[in-house]
């Protein structure tokens, strides 16, 4: 229990509550939500995700962006 309370609201992580066993990458919609406007990736300390689904994403971004679906970083 080192986690005390913060002023922000618990965060879970979204994909487990989705049940998400595997993240498409042609799910941009989903995607998109992980990512910032400019196209980063959000860590999971603000999105709330555990490591897995994390991880999952991160895979899922990555191939889309190959996949010309999403764009890579604008900066
Ligand atoms: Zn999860």
């Amino acid at each position: 229990m080192r986690e005390k309370r913060r002023r922000r609201t618990k965060k879970k992580c979204k994909l487990c509550a989705m049940k998400v066993t595997y993240v498409d990458y042609k799910n941009t919609a989903l995607l998109k939500e992980f990512m910032t406007e400019k196209g980063k990736i959000v860590p999971k300390r603000i999105t709330g995700n555990c490591a897995k689904h994390q991880r999952m994403v991160k895979t899922a971004i990555k191939r889309a962006r190959h996949m010309a679906l999403l764009p890579f970083t604008k900066e």
